[in-house]
């Protein structure tokens, strides 16, 4: 036959066959007769060749016949370019008509024969003739008489008698897969996995081996990986007298491959065989690089391959798989970075749900932080709090969160929200704490007041009933499905350190308490990129000093308050610094406004009253004053710093005496500290002016010397327009790419939410620009106020602190425009070291 057709091509070692011209089939099993593998002759249709035959073309049937004797049975595969892409069944038994029967039978026995025979003719009348199933119903396939009865009941139907010619036989198969895959539902489901509209299908023809006859004969599939763990296992099962994947078939009467207790295995049967198949798989792992399923028939005790797939696998075992393909020698380390998809790993840094567990799906919203947890319901964040002090799991459902609920979701095992998007508070503090969260789930009713989640069916949740919060795909389950358990193990951890030393690009963590630290480093971040203090204050004993800072008259009595707050703010800065060990700490200025501090409702206010020792009247007018139309654009941030500036003075003073008492008698660490929400040069001068006198004071008073770099946060437009103003006052700029977006699209990062999905089905956003960094738009700023920064101070250090610096598009962008790190919330740090090593490694090899 023709070697140098490239449509219609036996495969041999030479043969014109590529992925992206026959598909992954048919190069894989190019590659296994490279090898010198027991593979059956084998045809392959190129995608130019099957399109042809869809449109109607009469394929060259003589050309693919000559690789095949007389008589021979012949099977069809589909090969399509990615083998997710799914693709029509296999058929089996091609050639079969009553000569072949009548021969089979002599050789074989006319039972083992008629089997074949009628699974022929009934998969040949579903998939070519498109008869309905269910004419063959009423016969009993096991009766004698069932071959004739299956002829009458396809001539019956089709008004024809069954084709006897197997070119004629072929030429139907392989027009009918050919159609098959043009079809509008079938091209859907593929575009929908990511395939291009006009992606094609190749077909490999392969001889049968029979599986079916005397002698070992039989079927099976064999891998030698656990797919759920990775861990080296002899995985896969053997029928005897059995054909394709037959003996997969639950309930199927299939041996064990390796001798198991739990029944009789191929290796206890025919050992030979066994470990001959054994050998070929290991040949396939170490010459096509990669753990494969192997598909096998044995035939009168000799063993044929038919194929080689790679072997399905959870995110845990992609990871140990590349691993010990590398460590092997098998493949090259940057390669096993390489192979990993990085938000894959979410899947092993936190619990999930587990793959085959059943889900009772309630509602579903906006999967804003990964990994799964169930429990209680509760409805406010005391009861979580009181859950937790029970020992007992809770998930706090809430319309939306608000600064006074963080005490409840550090108690929570997950939450879940009505409102919100990817950078709500309730989303945001989530990430942080590496809390399962589902926001903007308005597929439920939240009836809060009532204590009730209304499921989507009607299904009415009160207070204490179970759930289940996936954050990795948004969905709200009923009761508690079978769980996976988070895999930090060794494999994860050596990845990570290959990972590490291809990056280019340093990743901190965004950690605003000790616990958040502690998560960071075991994540291995560089530091710490964005401490937020401010979330320190919503402590109990913090709170209530904060309240008093509020309520004071003049700046003197404000001191005084704050002076309680100054111990809390340098502990905790003492036990940042001590737990980074030398590492950069950055922190942040008070950011939030006042108001949030306040309490919301009566009960609260009178509390407050009694605390601060007046009248219920006096604080309702103070929290009424403190009120704006729109807290998130008026007094917060720098502005704050700028009219009470004792609240800075006093932050500002506990970061410097808590880098000298972590220090001790040792050099004390350069800290960070950065200015939130500027938008002009001399708010910074300002600021800068303040800080530098605290910093005198504290060197005088301690008698020692420090050093310390001031930065900007840049998050808002005019901060990027004036750049190269601004740096000229600072070492550092962190761009906050959660404020950015809501400034530069001028959308509430608490209210996207509610029209997100709208908006981006409809293809207004390409996708939701909290989630995804809007390279176009806020992107241009980011490159625009780094470029004006570095005019004005080439060294100034640029990073990302928004929660887009643990995406890994958005740490490409950040990358190409030149910044020196990213900085994410701790469970992002390892999806961000992957990604970061990723983009280092692909532009070394291009
Ligand atoms: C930001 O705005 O991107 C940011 C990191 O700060 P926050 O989310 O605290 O406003
Ligand atoms: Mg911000």
């Amino acid at each position: 036959m023709q070697q140098n057709d490239p449509n219609i091509t036996l495969i041999s070692p030479e043969a014109p066959v590529a992925v992206n011209t026959h598909g992954g089939r048919a190069k894989c099993l190019q590659r296994l007769v490279r090898l010198d593998l027991p593979v059956p002759a084998t045809v392959a249709l190129s995608f130019v060749a099957v399109h042809q035959i869809a449109a109607g073309e009469v394929p060259d049937m003589a050309a693919m016949a000559v690789a095949f004797e007389d008589g021979q049975l012949l099977c069809v595969r589909p090969s399509s370019e990615d083998p997710d892409w799914g693709g029509p069944g296999a058929i089996l038994n091609i050639g079969m008509n009553a000569a072949r029967h009548q021969a089979l039978a002599d050789e074989i026995g006319n039972e083992a024969a008629t089997r074949l025979y009628l699974k022929f003719i009934q998969s040949y009348s579903t998939h070519v003739a498109r008869l309905d199933p269910d004419i063959f119903d009423d016969i009993n396939p096991r009766e004698e008489g069932a071959l004739e009865d299956y002829l009458a009941a396809y001539e019956d139907e089709a008004e024809e008698p069954f084709p006897q010619d197997r070119d004629v036989q072929l030429a139907g198969v392989l027009k009918s897969m050919a159609r098959a895959w043009e079809g509008t539902t079938a091209r859907l489901l593929r575009q929908a996995k990511g395939a291009p509209a006009d992606a094609g299908l190749g077909l490999v023809i392969q001889a049968l081996a029979l599986g079916v006859g005397n002698g070992e004969s039989g079927s099976g599939v064999l891998q030698l990986v656990n797919s759920d763990s990775g861990y080296p296992q002899i995985t896969g099962r053997y029928m005897s007298q059995s054909q394709g994947r037959d003996a997969l078939q639950t309930g199927a009467e299939a041996l064990y491959l390796q001798a198991d207790e739990r029944g009789p295995s191929l290796e206890e049967h025919a050992p030979e065989l066994f470990a001959k198949l054994k050998e070929y798989a290991a040949v396939m792992r170490a010459k096509l690089r990669e753990e494969m399923e192997m598909e096998f028939t044995l035939e009168d005790g000799v063993i044929h391959i038919l194929d080689g797939v790679r072997v399905a696998r959870t995110a845990r075992a992609a990871v140990r798989i590349a691993v010990s393909l590398a460590q092997d020698g098998i493949i090259p380390v940057q390669e096993a970075v390489m192979r990993i998809e990085p938000r894959a790993l979410n899947e092993l840094l936190h619990r999930q749900v587990d793959p085959d567990a059943e889900r009772d799906m309630i509602g579903d919203g906006i999967g804003a932080s990964p990994g799964a947890a169930t429990g209680k319901i509760v409805f406010t964040a005391a009861e979580a709090q009181a859950s937790a002090a029970r020992g007992e799991a809770c998930i706090l459902v809430r319309r939306e969160t608000n600064p006074e609920d963080i005490r409840g979701m550090h108690a929570a095992n997950a939450a879940l929200t009505e409102r919100g998007g990817m950078t709500s508070h309730a989303a945001v503090i989530a990430r942080g704490l590496g809390l399962p969260c589902v926001v903007g789930a308005t597929s439920l009713k939240f009836r809060t007041s009532k204590k009730q989640l209304v499921a989507q069916d009607g299904r009415v949740f009160h207070e204490g009933d179970v759930i289940t919060v996936d954050g990795t795909n948004g969905q709200v389950l009923a009761g508690e499905p079978l769980m996976m358990e988070a895999a930090l193990d060794e494999s994860f951890q050596t990845l990570m350190g290959w990972a590490d030393e291809s990056r280019d690009i340093g990743v901190r963590a965004n950690a605003d308490t000790p616990a958040d630290a502690r998560t960071a480093l075991v994540f291995q971040a560089e530091g710490i990129g964005l401490a937020r203090t401010e979330h320190m204050f919503f402590e109990a004993d913090q709170l209530i000093a904060m309240r008093e800072v509020i309520f004071a008259d003049d700046p003197e009595g404000r001191s005084v308050a704050l002076q309680a707050l100054l111990p809390m703010q340098r502990e905790m800065f003492v036990e940042l610094f001590e737990i980074m060990d030398g590492r950069p700490v950055c922190i942040r200025l008070f950011d939030p406004p006042l108001h949030e501090f306040l309490p919301t409702d009566r009960a609260g206010l009178r509390d407050l009253a009694e605390a601060l020792n007046l009248s219920l009247s006096t604080v309702t007018r103070r929290v009424e004053e403190l009120g704006e139309y729109n807290p998130m654009l008026g007094m917060r941030g720098v502005r704050l710093g700028i009219t009470v500036p004792e609240i800075l003075d006093m932050q500002a003073r506990a970061i410097f005496e808590a880098m000298l008492d972590a220090a001790g008698d040792g050099e004390p660490v350069v800290s960070e500290i950065m200015i939130p929400l500027v938008s002009a040069k001399r708010e910074v001068e300002l600021v800068k002016t303040r800080i530098d006198a605290v910093a005198a004071a504290v060197r005088t008073e301690r008698g020692r010397d420090f050093e310390y770099r001031l930065g900007v946060m840049v998050e808002t437009p005019r901060a990027a327009l004036r750049a190269e103003d601004i740096a000229q006052h600072c070492e550092f700029f962190s761009f906050g790419t959660n404020d950015l977006t809501q400034m530069t699209y001028g959308l509430s990062r608490d209210d996207a939410g509610r029209f997100m999905s709208p908006y981006v089905q409809q293809g207004v956003f390409p996708e939701d620009p909290f989630h995804t960094l809007d390279q176009e738009g806020v992107g241009e700023l980011l490159k625009l106020g780094a470029e004006r920064g570095r005019l004005a101070r080439p060294d100034l250090t640029l990073s990302v602190c928004g929660e887009h610096g643990g995406s890994p598009e958005s740490i490409a962008f950040c990358r190409t425009i030149g910044m020196d790190y990213v900085s994410c919330s701790p469970f992002r740090v390892p999806v961000a070291r992957l990604a970061a090593a990723q983009l280092a490694i692909r532009d070394k090899i291009e």
